[in-house]
């Protein structure tokens, strides 16, 4: 374990070199120089989000009530990270506990992240996104070579449109999520950031391998039957050197076609891909918009139910109070001033939406009504891909069916730091295109794809059947 004094040197170093630039994005950073290593990453510098547990750091998920907490054990993504060569840089900002879009729901003593795309010098700073903006700001200022963040609803893809770097959302299941601290079980995924695709699949490669010490993490027979579903998919696609999308139809989902002044996938890019030689069709997805109030029960619904571990028990119990103040304090009060004066006020609205969504008054209207919305998402999309779901054999896909999605990661640019229009439930509406993928456990990534009349880059979302990361890759370098 390194010493504080340490940590606080090697932070006020990096503080340094960067703050010429804009507040720093890490929460963290390693003092330890890169020794030799060797393996495909060797050398390589990574930066993790602060709800990665990482042995050698505090793991504090940006909450006061975690924030002297050590993990004993780094997560498997991290392990292998490290026996691949790669050298962790430090851990990265990021919304309390992954709840929010802009890197905003910050403890009190924290620099906020600010956007390192800015187009000008004088620009009022814009956020990185979140609930990854440290991450995302990390790769964009080119402090490391690729980060991990987690992506629950969006996280790292929203941070990536606004960051103007690529986002991987992989498909649920298939990088282990042991030793990363939950916000939603069912929907939560550990995600990478980098500056190009060929980077992004590069540790993705490292990253998903099954793990016995997480049950949701898929074995390999089903990753063998992933694969070989794609490769009698790839006979249907037969690329030449000037046309490496032959064959592939993308889809466009009628639902995210929101008018001017709100993103749109720029009619050069699709002219592009079809210069690639792939096919467009228009898709129906009736539920994509529903998707956001149900992500927001189901989301909520279990980080209450998550959080209930915190203040009290064997975590986030002693931090730094002076406990021989409250001497003849019951359990319960103390697990009252522990939450109230350590959970910030964003967690704790969480809290309270997620334990009435499971109250037994509200229960059949919101939480099961939410989940049947989910699954009726998850049939839509099952309709629209012609490449089966691996892991629902009894499902028939459609002949004419579509390979991959396309449409924009955001709605909007990077929303100014310090508008207080900006927060509240606008921040909540910044998921509405990322959501959708995340309630049905797809892979979805967000690459650069230019800049707005603003100057601030967007970027497109491709989303693609469960276990389909390879193909969304070649597509996404047709877009880069
Ligand atoms: N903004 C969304 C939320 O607050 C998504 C966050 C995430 O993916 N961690 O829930």
């Amino acid at each position: 374990m390194r010493s504080t004094c340490c940590r606080r040197a090697a932070a006020q170093t990096i503080a340094a070199r960067t703050s010429a630039i804009h507040p720093v994005p890490y929460s963290w950073v390693n003092p330890d120089a890169p020794g030799p290593s060797s393996g495909p990453l060797a050398g390589r510098a990574i930066a993790i989000k602060d709800n990665i547990s990482y042995i050698s750091s505090p793991t504090s998920c940006s909450s006061l009530i975690l924030q002297d907490y050590n993990p004993p054990y780094s997560a498997t993504c991290v392990e292998s990270l490290v026996e691949a060569g790669a050298h962790i840089t430090g851990q990265t900002k990021m919304d309390e506990f992954g709840m929010g879009s802009q890197t905003t729901h910050l403890p009190p003593h924290y620099t906020p992240v600010h956007n390192p795309a800015s187009p000008s010098p004088g620009e009022p700073p814009r956020s990185a996104g979140g609930s990854s903006g440290g991450s995302a700001a990390a790769v964009a200022e080119g402090s490391c070579w690729a980060a991990l963040g987690t992506d629950t609803g969006g996280s790292v893809r929203l941070p990536a449109s606004y960051c103007g770097v690529v986002g991987l959302k992989p498909s649920y299941g298939l990088i282990s999520r042991h030793g990363i601290v939950s916000y939603a079980d069912s929907l939560d995924c550990v995600g990478i950031l980098a500056k190009t695709t060929d980077i992004t699949r590069q540790v993705f490669s490292i990253l998903s391998h099954p793990d016995e010490k997480d049950m949701t993490c898929v074995s390999s027979s089903s990753r063998k039957l992933a694969n070989e579903i794609l490769d009698s998919h790839q006979s249907k696609i037969t690329p030449t050197s000037t046309h490496p999308l032959i064959g592939i139809r993308i889809g466009l989902p009628l639902q995210t076609h929101l008018p001017a002044p709100h993103v749109q996938t720029p009619p050069s890019l699709l002219e592009h891909l079809q210069s690639l030689g792939a096919t467009l069709h228009p898709v129906d997805i009736p539920s994509f918009k529903m998707a956001l109030p149900a992500y927001y029960v189901l989301a909520s619904a279990e980080a209450s139910s998550n959080l209930g571990r915190y203040g009290g028990g064997w975590v986030g119990s002693k931090i730094g109070d002076n406990e021989g103040e409250f001497v003849g304090e019951s359990g319960e009060e103390r697990r009252k001033r522990i939450r109230s004066g350590r959970f910030g006020p964003e967690v704790k609205k969480r809290i309270l939406a997620g334990t009435y969504a499971l109250s037994a008054d509200e229960f059949n209207n919101t939480y099961l009504k939410a989940l049947h919305l989910r699954s009726t998402l998850r049939r839509q999309f099952n309709s629209i891909f012609r490449i089966p779901h691996p892991l629902r054999p009894s499902h028939t896909a459609p002949t004419k069916g579509i390979d991959i999605l396309l449409h924009p990661t955001a709605f909007r640019t990077a929303p100014l730091l310090d508008s207080s229009t900006e927060r509240g439930q606008s921040e909540y509406l910044q998921d509405l295109l990322t959501v959708p993928a995340s309630l049905a456990g797809l892979p979805a990534l967000s690459v650069p794809a230019g800049k707005l009349n603003d100057g601030w880059p967007v970027g497109m979302s491709l989303t693609g059947q469960w276990g389909m990361e390879d193909l969304i890759f070649r597509i996404a370098e047709g877009v880069e």
